[in-house]
């Protein structure tokens, strides 16, 4: 438990109690019973606070960290964690006594681009906020906050002073978005073109609106937009303010491919010298991009983060995956996320039973009309979808499963196939009161059944037994979309399709999840197919990938399923976007616009290496 890596001097004690999974009514409040302080009955560690309902309070002065009460609470509600004494003199902010805890801050550069990545939970966007202005650094004292002065002259040598005193003089004009873009309808009245025009201090809205095909749908009222329109309207809102920092949380969610990438050029044409730029982002690829330096939080989810030092884009994204931090001399993951592993099959029927075979095939919607280039499915195969919205991915899996009949083709090897999906947006209030327990019980009782092969894959491997009481209403995004996740593969079905498994998951979740999807439906000889825009993730999930392209709402037409090499190139050959592999970690890596390998890969018609 604790920080290993860092020299070790002496420690002290973190403890920090999630009181939401705190049920001193459901317990016998063994962790205070069972506490050896409190046992030898002369100083108390640990005792219930009557200010919150009757809920422990631990004093970390007295506390000997021995981790007896973590083990004995029915509900996990406890962590303790040892912290090396010097990085005490680090903390920037506590939430509340025994409360998340924050240390050290990333430094933002003027003219620079800093991307930030790491574990949700670990105090991303507690940093943003802090550079933003709109949260006062307590120095991890919530019982006896620092005014500013004091703030201030705790930094004192270091980079952040000046920052944080124009921050603290309001001198700093900030320019955030923030990460759910989902939530602005409910606070955000009007139409894009309004709400527009309202920000656009640099007199830019309408030329950006363009670029990202928001004048379109200028008169629309907020209110009707998908997530993706709301993701572009608040990225070009920001864009148009005169701010000295801009902060993008999670700019890509939404978005698909070629708006990840146009936005990200977007962001890059803007830097200008006197102004800081800051990206939290989880799509590996488009923050390596966006991005000039990234700062790395570490720590343990929930109860403490540490923020790195800046490193260079390349080699930070590189240490992060790696899982070890050269200048903290931090190991921050056992095992390194690597993409250097061989393809299972390109040529599925040599290996595979084929599960599903079909012709050409023409589909009507309404105005959308769909055409594909026949194709086959091989048994416990994972098809990756790359494509827009609204291109006709979902009513290409429906024709699949026999839930829609072509106007001409046919699909063989038809029998009645179940499917089971998990759309792109989630809707919260569709889960009514639902607990986390009964919404996976619904999907199949095995699911919650310990011990079985289901509860292990999907509910253990998740920890969403965590969250078996909470109502799934009140969930965070990346804890429903796991949820989701679950729920979809919990159902017995013959036919899987997730629609951007990734959004709001952070990179070691988005890679669990894509895992848990192999293994599921291999083991089950199912066809699963993901939708999914994060290219590095693509990558890992996906044994071969149909290409659906045209224009959204219209037409599309979908490719027969074409190895991952040949199938991103025909994609980004529409894009007019080249990626190399990184020859260390084997990851994808988008070549800048007119570099050398971005010229020569094009020249031979080599968009994904
Ligand atoms: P990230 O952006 O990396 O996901 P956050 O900075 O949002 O992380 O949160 C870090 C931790 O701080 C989380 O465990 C969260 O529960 C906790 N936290 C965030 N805001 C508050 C708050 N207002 N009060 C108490 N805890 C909070
Ligand atoms: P995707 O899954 O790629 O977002 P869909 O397959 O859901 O796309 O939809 C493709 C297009 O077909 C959209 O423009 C959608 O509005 C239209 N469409 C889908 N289902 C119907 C329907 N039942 N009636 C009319 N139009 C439909
Ligand atoms: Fe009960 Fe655990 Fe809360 Fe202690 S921390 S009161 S054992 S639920
Ligand atoms: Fe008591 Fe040990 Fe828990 Fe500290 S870690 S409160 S000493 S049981």
């Amino acid at each position: 438990m604790g920080v290993e890596g860092e020299a070790m001097s002496g420690a002290s004690r973190l403890a920090v109690i999630d009181y939401d999974l705190c049920k001193p009514t459901k317990c016998h409040q063994e962790c205070i019973v069972f506490c050896p302080i409190n046992k030898t009955g002369k100083q108390k560690a640990i005792e219930s606070d009557p200010s919150n309902k009757n809920k422990p309070i631990i004093y970390e002065d007295i506390c000997i960290g021995c981790g007896i009460c973590v083990r004995k609470c029915p509900f996990k509600a406890i962590s303790i964690v040892n912290i090396p004494r010097e990085l005490e003199e680090d903390a920037i902010h506590r939430y509340g006594t025994n409360q998340f805890k924050l240390y050290r801050l990333p430094v933002p550069k003027k003219g620079k681009v800093l991307g930030i990545i790491g574990r949700n939970g670990t105090g991303k966007t507690t940093s943003v906020r802090i550079l933003a202005g709109e949260l006062k650094p307590n120095l991890g004292r919530p019982e006896d906050p620092p005014e500013w002065d004091e703030i201030i002259k705790h930094f004192r040598g270091n980079e952040l002073m000046n920052y944080l005193r124009d921050i603290a003089n309001s001198r700093i004009r900030v320019a955030h978005k923030i990460q759910y873009v989902d939530l602005v309808p409910r606070v955000v009245k009007g139409t894009v073109g309004q709400l527009l025009v309202k920000a656009d201090e640099l007199g830019i809205a309408k030329e950006i609106a363009k670029e990202l095909g928001l004048h379109n749908i200028w008169d629309r009222k907020i209110s009707r937009l998908s997530g993706g329109e709301l993701q572009k309207l608040l990225i070009a809102a920001v864009l148009s303010k005169d701010a000295d920092t801009y902060i993008f949380d999670e700019p890509s969610s939404y978005l698909d491919v070629r708006e990840r990438i146009r936005i990200s050029k977007l962001i890059r044409e803007f830097v200008k010298n006197n102004r800081y730029y800051i990206v939290i982002e989880h799509d590996l690829s488009i923050l390596d991009y966006i991005s000039d330096l990234v700062s790395i939080l570490y720590g343990e989810p929930g109860v403490y983060g540490i923020v790195s030092s800046p490193y260079g884009v390349k080699n930070g994204v590189n240490y992060f995956l790696d899982g070890y931090l050269p200048a903290e001399n931090m190991r921050i993951r056992k095992e390194p996320i690597t993409f250097k592993f061989a393809r299972q099959v390109s040529d599925m029927t040599k290996k595979q039973h084929p599960f599903l075979e079909w012709s050409n095939l023409l589909v009507k919607r309404g105005d959308f009309t769909l055409e594909t280039e026949p194709g086959v499915i091989g048994e416990g195969e994972i098809i990756g979808i790359i494509g827009p919205n609204g291109i006709g991915k979902t009513t290409f899996v429906n024709t699949l499963a026999g839930k829609i009949e072509p106007e001409q083709g046919y699909v063989a090897l038809l029998g009645d196939f179940k499917v089971s999906y998990k759309p792109q947006y989630i809707r919260a209030e569709e889960y009514e009161d639902k607990t986390v327990y009964q919404v996976l019980y619904e999907a199949n009782p095995d699911a919650v059944t310990p011990g079985s092969w289901l509860y292990m894959e999907l509910v253990k491997k998740m920890r969403l037994d965590r969250f078996y009481d909470r109502r799934a209403s009140t969930l965070s995004g990346g804890e429903l979309q796991k949820l989701a996740i679950a729920q979809t593969l919990a159902r017995d079905a013959d036919i899987y399709l997730l629609d951007e498994p990734s959004a709001y998951l952070d990179v070691e979740e988005r890679l669990s999840v894509a895992k848990i999807i192999r293994r599921l439906t291999e083991t089950r000889e199912v066809a699963a197919f993901v939708v999914e825009h994060d290219v590095l993730i693509q990558d890992y999930v996906s044994d071969r990938v149909i290409v659906i392209l045209g224009e959204p709402g219209l037409r599309g037409h979908a490719s027969k399923p074409l190895s991952l090499k040949e199938g991103m190139n025909r994609f980004l050959r529409e894009l007019g976007v080249t990626f190399r592999k990184d020859p260390d970690t084997g990851r994808p890596r988008i070549n800048r616009e007119g570099s050398y390998l971005d010229r020569m890969q094009k020249a031979k018609g080599e968009y994904y290496m």
